[in-house]
Protein backbone atom coordinates (compact mmCIF):
# COMPACT_ATOMS: atom_id res chain seq x y z
CA UNK A 1 0.00 0.00 0.00
CA UNK A 2 1.44 3.42 -0.68
CA UNK A 3 1.12 6.19 1.84
CA UNK A 4 0.93 8.92 -0.55
CA UNK A 5 -2.32 10.20 -1.39
CA UNK A 6 -4.01 12.98 -3.28
CA UNK A 7 -6.70 13.03 -1.03
CA UNK A 8 -7.00 11.96 2.89
CA UNK A 9 -10.09 12.12 4.45
CA UNK A 10 -10.40 11.21 8.40
CA UNK A 11 -13.45 10.34 9.42
CA UNK A 12 -14.98 7.06 7.86
CA UNK A 13 -19.26 7.95 8.75
CA UNK A 14 -21.39 10.05 6.19
CA UNK A 15 -19.46 12.21 5.73
CA UNK A 16 -16.27 11.13 5.29
CA UNK A 17 -17.37 7.78 2.92
CA UNK A 18 -19.14 10.23 0.40
CA UNK A 19 -16.32 12.27 0.13
CA UNK A 20 -13.80 9.70 -0.37
CA UNK A 21 -15.59 7.92 -3.19
CA UNK A 22 -16.39 11.08 -5.03
CA UNK A 23 -13.02 12.35 -5.04
CA UNK A 24 -11.96 8.83 -5.89
CA UNK A 25 -14.88 9.10 -8.78
CA UNK A 26 -12.98 12.22 -9.57
CA UNK A 27 -9.84 10.19 -10.12
CA UNK A 28 -7.82 11.36 -7.05
CA UNK A 29 -5.62 8.64 -5.27
CA UNK A 30 -7.66 8.15 -1.65
CA UNK A 31 -7.49 7.01 1.61
CA UNK A 32 -10.10 7.05 4.26
CA UNK A 33 -9.03 6.97 8.12
CA UNK A 34 -11.06 5.57 10.98
CA UNK A 35 -10.67 4.00 14.02
CA UNK A 36 -14.32 3.03 15.38
CA UNK A 37 -14.61 -0.43 16.64
CA UNK A 38 -17.95 -1.96 16.85
CA UNK A 39 -19.17 -4.24 19.96
CA UNK A 40 -22.38 -5.90 19.99
CA UNK A 41 -24.34 -8.82 19.74
CA UNK A 42 -21.83 -11.57 18.67
CA UNK A 43 -19.71 -8.60 17.65
CA UNK A 44 -16.19 -7.99 19.44
CA UNK A 45 -14.14 -5.39 18.19
CA UNK A 46 -15.37 -5.17 14.29
CA UNK A 47 -13.87 -2.39 12.73
CA UNK A 48 -16.42 -0.36 10.95
CA UNK A 49 -16.84 2.22 8.69
CA UNK A 50 -20.27 4.38 8.17
CA UNK A 51 -19.65 6.24 11.53
CA UNK A 52 -22.29 7.46 14.02
CA UNK A 53 -25.15 7.20 11.55
CA UNK A 54 -24.44 3.28 10.24
CA UNK A 55 -23.22 1.70 13.48
CA UNK A 56 -25.03 3.59 16.28
CA UNK A 57 -26.69 6.16 15.22
CA UNK A 58 -29.49 6.54 12.44
CA UNK A 59 -29.72 3.09 11.13
CA UNK A 60 -29.86 1.27 14.24
CA UNK A 61 -32.42 3.53 16.42
CA UNK A 62 -34.65 3.64 13.47
CA UNK A 63 -34.15 -0.71 13.18
CA UNK A 64 -35.50 -1.08 16.57
CA UNK A 65 -38.31 1.41 16.12
CA UNK A 66 -39.55 -0.66 13.58
CA UNK A 67 -39.43 -3.37 16.11
CA UNK A 68 -41.34 -2.04 18.91
CA UNK A 69 -43.95 -0.66 16.20
CA UNK A 70 -44.43 -4.01 15.62
CA UNK A 71 -44.94 -5.01 19.40
CA UNK A 72 -46.70 -2.04 19.86
CA UNK A 73 -49.28 -2.96 17.01
CA UNK A 74 -49.53 -6.26 18.53
CA UNK A 75 -50.26 -5.32 21.81
CA UNK A 76 -52.81 -2.60 20.82
CA UNK A 77 -54.64 -5.65 18.76
CA UNK A 78 -54.32 -7.91 21.85
CA UNK A 79 -56.77 -4.97 23.75
CA UNK A 80 -59.05 -4.47 20.74
CA UNK A 81 -61.92 -6.43 20.03
CA UNK A 82 -61.13 -8.06 17.40
CA UNK A 83 -58.77 -9.99 19.38
CA UNK A 84 -61.34 -10.68 22.23
CA UNK A 85 -63.10 -12.77 19.34
CA UNK A 86 -59.97 -14.30 18.23
CA UNK A 87 -59.34 -15.29 21.72
CA UNK A 88 -62.88 -16.77 22.05
CA UNK A 89 -61.48 -19.40 19.71
CA UNK A 90 -59.82 -21.51 21.58
CA UNK A 91 -62.43 -23.95 21.82
CA UNK A 92 -61.89 -24.30 18.16
CA UNK A 93 -58.47 -25.33 19.58
CA UNK A 94 -56.93 -21.98 18.09
CA UNK A 95 -54.73 -20.71 20.55
CA UNK A 96 -53.05 -17.13 20.00
CA UNK A 97 -50.75 -16.32 22.26
CA UNK A 98 -50.01 -12.91 23.74
CA UNK A 99 -47.38 -10.73 22.30
CA UNK A 100 -43.78 -10.83 24.29
CA UNK A 101 -40.34 -9.36 23.08
CA UNK A 102 -37.59 -11.11 22.75
CA UNK A 103 -34.61 -8.82 22.79
CA UNK A 104 -31.62 -10.65 21.81
CA UNK A 105 -33.33 -11.56 18.66
CA UNK A 106 -34.55 -7.68 18.23
CA UNK A 107 -31.02 -6.68 18.91
CA UNK A 108 -29.34 -9.43 16.38
CA UNK A 109 -31.71 -7.92 13.43
CA UNK A 110 -30.43 -4.61 14.20
CA UNK A 111 -26.88 -5.63 14.29
CA UNK A 112 -27.49 -7.49 11.06
CA UNK A 113 -28.87 -4.55 8.83
CA UNK A 114 -25.95 -2.76 10.36
CA UNK A 115 -23.24 -5.09 9.57
CA UNK A 116 -24.81 -5.42 6.13
CA UNK A 117 -24.63 -1.47 5.72
CA UNK A 118 -21.34 -0.70 7.10
CA UNK A 119 -20.15 -3.78 4.89
CA UNK A 120 -21.75 -2.48 2.01
CA UNK A 121 -19.33 0.92 2.71
CA UNK A 122 -16.52 -1.36 2.64
CA UNK A 123 -17.02 -2.42 -0.86
CA UNK A 124 -17.72 1.03 -2.42
CA UNK A 125 -14.40 1.76 -0.90
CA UNK A 126 -12.46 -1.66 -2.59
CA UNK A 127 -14.74 -0.82 -6.04
CA UNK A 128 -13.18 2.53 -6.25
CA UNK A 129 -9.85 2.08 -4.88
CA UNK A 130 -9.73 3.67 -1.91
CA UNK A 131 -7.43 2.88 1.11
CA UNK A 132 -9.17 2.37 4.43
CA UNK A 133 -6.44 3.22 7.29
CA UNK A 134 -7.65 1.91 10.28
CA UNK A 135 -6.71 3.81 12.97
CA UNK A 136 -6.43 7.50 14.91
CA UNK A 137 -5.39 9.91 12.20
CA UNK A 138 -3.45 12.89 13.42
CA UNK A 139 -2.19 15.97 11.73
CA UNK A 140 1.55 16.47 12.22
CA UNK A 141 2.15 18.60 9.18
CA UNK A 142 -0.10 20.54 7.17
CA UNK A 143 0.48 17.99 4.40
CA UNK A 144 1.03 15.01 6.94
CA UNK A 145 -0.70 12.53 8.80
CA UNK A 146 0.05 10.03 11.12
CA UNK A 147 -2.25 7.09 11.82
CA UNK A 148 -1.71 5.16 15.27
CA UNK A 149 -3.36 1.67 14.60
CA UNK A 150 -5.18 -0.48 17.11
CA UNK A 151 -2.04 -2.39 18.19
CA UNK A 152 -0.49 1.60 18.66
CA UNK A 153 2.02 1.30 15.60
CA UNK A 154 2.38 4.51 13.77
CA UNK A 155 2.14 5.08 9.97
CA UNK A 156 2.86 8.31 8.12
CA UNK A 157 0.55 9.36 5.19
CA UNK A 158 1.76 11.99 3.07
CA UNK A 159 -1.46 14.30 0.98
CA UNK A 160 -2.29 17.33 -0.88
CA UNK A 161 -5.54 17.50 0.68
CA UNK A 162 -6.96 16.67 3.88
CA UNK A 163 -10.24 16.42 4.93
CA UNK A 164 -11.61 16.01 8.51
CA UNK A 165 -15.19 14.95 8.61
CA UNK A 166 -15.96 13.89 12.47
CA UNK A 167 -19.18 15.57 13.09
CA UNK A 168 -20.46 13.21 15.83
CA UNK A 169 -16.59 13.09 18.04
CA UNK A 170 -15.90 14.98 20.46
CA UNK A 171 -12.90 15.64 20.05
CA UNK A 172 -9.94 18.16 20.44
CA UNK A 173 -7.79 19.48 17.69
CA UNK A 174 -5.99 16.50 15.71
CA UNK A 175 -2.68 19.07 15.72
C1 LIG B 1 -29.22 7.99 18.13
C2 LIG B 1 -28.98 8.85 16.89
C3 LIG B 1 -29.94 8.87 15.89
C4 LIG B 1 -29.73 9.65 14.75
N1 LIG B 1 -30.72 9.65 13.78
C5 LIG B 1 -30.55 10.42 12.69
C6 LIG B 1 -31.54 10.44 11.67
O1 LIG B 1 -32.57 9.76 11.75
N2 LIG B 1 -31.34 11.21 10.58
C7 LIG B 1 -30.19 12.00 10.46
O2 LIG B 1 -30.06 12.71 9.45
N3 LIG B 1 -29.23 11.99 11.40
C8 LIG B 1 -29.37 11.24 12.50
N4 LIG B 1 -28.39 11.22 13.46
C9 LIG B 1 -27.20 12.07 13.27
C10 LIG B 1 -26.19 11.39 12.33
O3 LIG B 1 -25.77 10.17 12.89
C11 LIG B 1 -25.01 12.33 12.12
O4 LIG B 1 -25.47 13.55 11.62
C12 LIG B 1 -24.00 11.73 11.14
O5 LIG B 1 -23.53 10.48 11.58
C13 LIG B 1 -22.81 12.69 10.99
O6 LIG B 1 -21.93 12.12 10.06
P1 LIG B 1 -20.39 12.48 10.05
O7 LIG B 1 -19.75 11.67 8.98
O8 LIG B 1 -20.21 13.96 10.00
O9 LIG B 1 -19.85 12.06 11.51
P2 LIG B 1 -19.86 10.64 12.23
O10 LIG B 1 -20.95 9.78 11.74
O11 LIG B 1 -19.79 10.96 13.67
O12 LIG B 1 -18.50 9.97 11.77
C14 LIG B 1 -17.27 10.44 12.23
C15 LIG B 1 -16.32 9.26 12.26
O13 LIG B 1 -15.01 9.74 12.52
C16 LIG B 1 -14.32 8.78 13.30
N5 LIG B 1 -13.22 9.49 13.95
C17 LIG B 1 -13.28 10.47 14.88
N6 LIG B 1 -12.05 10.94 15.18
C18 LIG B 1 -11.17 10.21 14.41
C19 LIG B 1 -9.76 10.22 14.27
N7 LIG B 1 -8.98 11.09 14.93
N8 LIG B 1 -9.21 9.31 13.42
C20 LIG B 1 -9.99 8.42 12.72
N9 LIG B 1 -11.33 8.39 12.81
C21 LIG B 1 -11.92 9.27 13.64
C22 LIG B 1 -15.37 8.26 14.27
O14 LIG B 1 -15.00 6.97 14.73
C23 LIG B 1 -16.62 8.25 13.38
O15 LIG B 1 -16.83 6.98 12.81
C24 LIG B 1 -28.55 10.44 14.61
C25 LIG B 1 -27.57 10.41 15.61
C26 LIG B 1 -27.78 9.63 16.74
C27 LIG B 1 -26.71 9.63 17.82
Amino acid sequence: MSNSYDVVVIGGGPGGYVAAIRAAQLGKKVACVEMYRHNGYGVENRPSLGGTCLNVGCIPSKVLLESSEHFDKKVLLESSEHFDKLSHLAHHGITIESASINIKKMIERKENISAQLTMGIEQLFKANNIDWIKGRGKLIAKDKVSVTDFDGNKTKLALLILMVMLQNTPRKMLF
